[in-house]
């Protein structure tokens, strides 16, 4: 039996904010989608991972949506739009994007694997394969999720749940929960979750707080450090934990109801709860891992792009193309990792990765 290969130039992984910007720069560009590249993304809709986000999470509690190339989010939504979810607005606004541009995002396509095969790239799908000189992976985090290790998690007979698979707090009702972690989705989640529930705050350092508007420079120093890591093809770290968290009246509440009391990191999990390091110890019926993603590059296994402490070395101008292989570009990795960061870099990469290959 022969497997269908279907030959196209480029392959773009993702149609997330990363992978929508690479496709509007490949078409303004004249490249034709559905034969000189392909989109594919596994999610049954469009919006990236925007599609899961949690209910409560809306238009003025999420930190800020960036604006695609081509078309602002404002001019798809109504105008009172503050409460709107953000699960519900930025899939609109994607689609919207996606047919406003003639993106056609092929869906739902899962890629298991990337190999090269004959010097070009061989794409695995739960959909057939295609073959491709140059890819784009703007595959997110969203897939998963990062819980760390401590002893004794798998004694514990409670629940243990990541940022990822929150909904509601009301499933918390009466409980006691250890929220750890120390990010927006951390905060965020704590603040609803005490509204129902006990509730004990942990995380292995305390949060940045930032008193003021956050000015542009030092969102670029943030972005500096996380650019001048995967440089030196080191993990990336989240842009966020560099910028810290702008004090809020959300959190200013808190601090005025009491539940911002951080507690530091407990050194294990027991079966009814978690203990610390000088023998303290509380009950829980769940905990609440606010811990964060890593970039979800497992299909890019066969490839061997990692270096031993766990990066990926990136070159290019804004430091998306792999050093290791130019013919790949990564974006909303390391320092793109933002909707802002993501744009940007989906311009940066279609322009690098097309002279790559010949065709600019
Ligand atoms: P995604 O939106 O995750 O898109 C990746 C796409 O790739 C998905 O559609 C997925 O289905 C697809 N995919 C993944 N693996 C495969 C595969 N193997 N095969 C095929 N398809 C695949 N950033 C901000 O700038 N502002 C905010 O307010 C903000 N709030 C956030 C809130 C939360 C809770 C989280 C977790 C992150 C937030 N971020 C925010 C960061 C945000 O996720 C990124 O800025 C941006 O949306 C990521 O876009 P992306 O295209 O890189 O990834």
């Amino acid at each position: 039996k022969t497997t269908l290969i279907f030959k196209t130039r480029i392959v773009v992984i993702g149609a997330g904010q990363a992978g929508l910007s690479a496709a509007y720069y490949l078409r303004q560009k004249g490249l034709v989608p559905g034969k000189d590249f392909v989109i594919l993304d596994q999610s049954p809709q469009p919006g990236g991972a925007w599609q899961y986000r949690w209910p409560s999470l809306t238009l003025s509690t999420v930190n800020r949506v960036h604006d695609l190339p081509g078309l602002p989010f404002g001019d798809t939504l109504e105008n009172d739009h503050t409460n709107v979810r953000a699960s519900v607005a930025v899939p609109h606004y994607f689609d919207v994007y996606e047919n406003t541009f003639g993106i056609s995002v092929f869906r739902p396509v899962k890629v298991s694997v990337v190999c090269r095969r004959d010097g070009r790239f061989r794409v695995e799908t739960d959909r057939g394969m295609y073959s491709a000189e140059g890819l784009i992976n703007a595959t997110g985090t969203w897939e998963t999720p990062y819980i760390p290790e401590y002893p004794g998690a798998a004694l514990f007979e409670g629940i243990q749940l990541h940022t990822k698979d929150y909904r509601t707090a009301d499933v918390f009702a009466g409980k006691q929960v250890v929220i750890v972690g120390a990010g927006i989705s951390a905060i965020q989640l704590l603040d609803e979750v005490s509204r129902v529930a006990g509730t004990t705050w942990v995380s292995r350092k305390p949060p940045l707080f930032r008193e003021g508007p956050f000015d542009e420079s030092a969102g670029r120093d943030a972005v500096a450090i996380v650019e001048d890591r995967v440089r030196r093809g080191l993990p990336p770290g989240s842009v966020v934990s560099v910028t810290g968290l702008p004090v809020t009246p959300a959190i200013n509440a808190m601090r005025a109801r009491g539940v911002l009391n951080r507690l530091p990191m407990f050194s294990e999990i027991t079966k009814t709860g978690v203990r610390w390091a000088d023998g303290r110890e509380i009950d829980a019926d769940v905990i609440l891992w606010c811990t964060g993603f890593r970039s979800s590059l497992d299909h890019l296994t066969p490839l061997m792009l990692r270096e031993e402490g766990g990066g990926i070395i990136m070159t290019g101008r804004l430091a998306t193309q792999v050093a290791k292989d130019p013919h790949i570009h990564m974006i909303g990795y390391g320092p793109s990792a933002s909707t802002i960061g993501a744009n940007r870099a989906g311009r940066a990469a279609v322009a690098e990765l097309m002279a790559t290959l010949g065709m600019s």
